[in-house]
């Protein structure tokens, strides 16, 4: 099967977040059973990669042609696409992925010169795979466009990796790149659900509605998403589109997050070792941890966040847990980056408040080889999101035998099952219910008994966890079964 993924993320080329995890990793998969994957992306100009061909083509934008071209590389045996105006677009020649006030229509334009570009190539593909809003306007284009103009897609698939993001842009925005903006403003077509943004268009809502299926990430937030509390304005659309709608667990990509031969990780270890051989490791790369982070040596649980530090994440519950923690003599250590200026400077604030403290540290970057470090270190990684439509750190945490701390959202009441609910023979970690401080100290009260008194139900928890298999070869598989549905039917 002919597979386009179309996406602003990939890892490990360009990751912000579990986006680009995703599509890294499942297009690997997706390759290794068989298809032939090609995953088109920006040529961001902070990308060093060896390009083994180039095509050209012409792009349309601002009312006229322009020479555009893909570079094409092999990546892990994946093909990947990266594509750019011929000068060099400024779209994509700045430091970050996101956070500009013309995101939209970087997108936008992204969106139009994939399209130009799959009808420049001529290839007959089964499967256009678009991925939140930033490639949402690629099924609009092509029903209302390409289709006409000779591109061949079987079927388009959506995956929705977060609800919250819808970009939003005004009808102009469309003009520029060749249909009428004013055209989609009915709320059968893109007009924005809310009063606000009445007069503007939503690209993630015409994915949804142009799209053939609609993948939420996993089984809990498929169901979510069609209520008020976490549709974000869509779950009236998504409701009348409930027939497309499919949820489908994400995985991590095993071979990437793999203690037995992490390269940023000293001590490694399996999940075939004895449960004793395990927290050996662990305490070693904990001493090493604590040595690049200047804590100091201590028996008591190191507890660790690994986020986006955005309001989704609960940065108001993370705070909770980390007063909590070093009241209780714990040490906590969070690895958060944000863009969010009033978070930020809470943190730096706690930072300053704590500067001598050795029992806390606090990272306020992007650092891959940190995360790993602490995944395979800590005794406790939490994640008190608000809403999750999967989550991946907490997959993460559990095959590095680092036991998860959730509240029971999406992705995470689907992976993480709490031990005083589930037992010691199937549980995984530690949930609470609601979204306030009082929830989750009560779980955090049970996890410090346990670690005080209970240490057998401490390790039980590691090694259940240490032998799930969260992998994307299991989601892979489920969405070729999808894909071979929507090509049947
Ligand atoms: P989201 O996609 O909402 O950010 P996920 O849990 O799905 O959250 O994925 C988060 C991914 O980003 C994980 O691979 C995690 O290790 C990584 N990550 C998050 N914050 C950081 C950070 N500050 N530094 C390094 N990696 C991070």
């Amino acid at each position: 099967m002919k597979v386009v993924h179309v996406a602003a993320e990939m890892a490990p080329l360009a990751k912000v977040g579990g986006l680009g995890d995703m599509v890294g990793g499942l297009g690997k998969e997706l390759n290794k059973i068989g298809n032939e994957v090609e995953i088109i992306l920006p040529r961001y100009s902070f990308l060093k990669c060896q390009e083994s061909s180039c095509t050209s083509f012409q792009s349309y934008e601002k009312g006229k042609w322009h020479e555009a071209i893909a570079l094409n590389m092999n990546y892990k045996g994946v093909k990947v696409s990266l594509l750019d105006s011929k000068e060099g677009n400024s779209y994509f020649n700045r430091p970050n992925i996101y956070g500009y006030p013309d995101d939209a229509c970087r997108f936008i334009y992204f969106s139009r010169a994939a399209l130009d570009y799959l009808l420049t190539k001529k290839e007959n593909i089964d499967i256009l795979h678009l991925h939140d809003w930033h490639t949402s306007l690629c099924a609009v284009l092509y029903k209302d466009l390409f289709q006409e103009l000779g591109v061949k897609i079987k079927k388009i698939v959506l995956n929705i990796h977060n609800l919250e993001y819808q970009g939003i842009c005004g009808t102009e925005d469309l003009d520029r790149v060749g249909v009428e903006g004013e055209n989609y403003l009915s709320s059968e077509r893109l007009r924005d659900t809310s009063v606000l943004f009445s007069q503007n268009l939503n690209l993630l809502k015409g994915g949804i509605i142009y799209s053939d299926a609609i993948v939420l990430v996993s089984p809990t937030y498929s169901r979510e998403v069609l209520t008020k509390e976490y549709g974000y304005g869509l779950e009236k659309v998504l409701k009348e589109q409930e027939h497309k709608l499919v949820g489908i667990l994400n995985g991590i990509d095993t071979e990437f997050w793999n203690p037995e031969n992490d390269s940023f990780i000293h001590n490694h270890y399996d999940q075939n070792m004895a449960i004793e051989k395990v927290i050996y490791s662990k305490n070693r790369n904990k001493e090493l941890l604590r040595k690049r982070l200047k804590l100091k040596e201590s028996s008591n649980p190191l507890i660790s966040c690994i986020s986006r530090l955005v309001p989704q994440k609960g940065p108001e519950l993370i705070e909770d847990c980390l007063n909590f923690t070093m009241q209780h003599g714990g040490q906590f250590v969070l690895l958060g980056f944000t863009t969010i200026e009033r978070i930020q400077n809470r943190f730096k604030e706690i930072a300053r408040k704590h500067e001598h403290d050795e029992n806390l540290s606090l990272n306020l970057v992007h650092e891959e080889s940190l995360a790993h470090q602490i995944y395979a270190s800590s005794d406790f990684l939490i994640v008190p999101s608000l809403f999750e439509p999967c989550g991946l750190t907490q997959m993460i945490s559990l095959r590095y035998g680092t036991i998860p701390i959730v509240r029971k959202t999406g992705g995470l009441a689907d992976t993480v099952f709490d031990m005083d609910e589930h037992g010691i023979s199937v549980g995984n970690g530690f949930a609470f219910n609601e979204f306030s401080k009082k929830s989750f100290e009560e779980t955090l009260n049970r996890v410090f008994n346990y670690w005080k008194n209970g240490c057998q139900t401490i390790q039980k928890a590691i090694e259940n966890g240490i032998k799930i298999d969260y992998s994307l070869k299991k989601t892979a598989e489920e969405y070729m079964q999808l894909y071979l549905d929507l090509i049947n039917f």
